[in-house]
């Protein structure tokens, strides 16, 4: 009998409308190592402005590796090595004549567990990327700026009464919401998240994959995560990453999201989006 596949893959998160900002992020024939383990074979992706992609796939086939290298984090491990290059609106990242400081600025990261400054008020953790990527607010135009990246990430209702509160006052979700509105604060062109609820309560999941929503048409994004439903429900694209027996990781198969999860040309993305193995 015809199996049915578990997710469809149906945007039920809005994707807001809107001139398309963002930048457009190439990585071409990526391969990564840590000492003399490859852990990364050619990956070729390109994610466009204006999308939300998905990497998808097993623990430990380099999901979160790949997502450092989109914005030099790799270069902070001792022994991890690099072949390839990473493109940002057609310049290379890791090209000598990039600044680091303003690859960092301009590619934000999010992580799986949220990390706002705890002791440092809600208002100051907004504002906590700005000093670090050598940027200056006015007085006047800070608390618009909070207000603003608080209000894209969804918390400003919440949090509009807390201004000095300390970050770590707040539930789970807020943190994380808080850290997103910190990345958001430096105007970054590219936001990565590695499992950014993966350690969230249902509810607070569906408020952040609502944000992912309002914010894909400004900010190019690229989200790792292990729940499928949020794949389909997120992303305009879709990577299957793999390792199998101690061989690097590769992407198996990318493509539309829609096509990944109801008409992929590998067995083996079929029979993972549908959770057998
Ligand atoms: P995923 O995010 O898909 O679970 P990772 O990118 O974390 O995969 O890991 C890919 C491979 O790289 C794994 O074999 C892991 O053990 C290895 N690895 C990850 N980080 C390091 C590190 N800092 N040092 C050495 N090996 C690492
Ligand atoms: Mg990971």
């Amino acid at each position: 009998t015809e199996l049915l596949p578990a997710v469809r893959a149906t945007a039920t998160v809005p994707v807001a409308s809107g001139p398309i900002k963002g930048s457009t992020l190439i990585a071409e024939a990526v391969s990564a190592w840590f000492g003399t383990h490859k852990v990364l074979e050619q990956v070729d992706l390109t994610m466009p402005a204006g999308t939300v992609t998905a990497l998808i796939g097993p623990s430990g086939c380099g999901k979160s590796t790949f997502l450092r290298i989109l914005n030099r984090m790799h270069e902070l491990i001792p022994a991890a090595a690099l072949a390839g290059s990473v493109r940002l609106d057609g310049d290379d990242i890791y090209d000598a004549g990039h600044r680091i400081t303003e690859t960092r600025r301009r590619i934000g990261m999010v992580f799986q567990k949220p990390n706002p400054f705890p002791t440092m008020t809600i208002a100051d953790n907004v504002t906590a990327g700005l000093k670090l990527t050598g940027q200056r607010v006015s007085r006047s135009g800070r608390d618009g700026l909070i207000e603003e990246c608080l209000t894209k990430a969804g918390l400003w209702r919440e949090v509009k009464d807390r201004m000095n509160e300390p970050g770590g006052a707040l539930s789970g979700g807020q943190q994380q919401r808080l850290c997103i509105a910190r990345s958001l604060a430096v105007r970054p062109d590219v936001l990565l998240m590695d499992e950014p609820c993966s350690a969230l309560d249902p509810t607070s999941t569906r408020r952040i994959e609502e944000t992912i929503g309002e914010l894909a048409h400004e900010v190019t994004i690229v989200i790792v995560t292990h729940n499928m439903q949020q794949a389909a429900r997120v992303s305009q694209q879709c990577a299957f990453f793999l390792a199998e027996q101690g061989t690097p990781g590769y992407i198996v198969e990318s493509g539309e999201t829609a096509t990944i999860f109801s008409n992929p040309q590998d067995p083996r993305t079929y029979d993972y989006v549908n959770g057998r193995f």
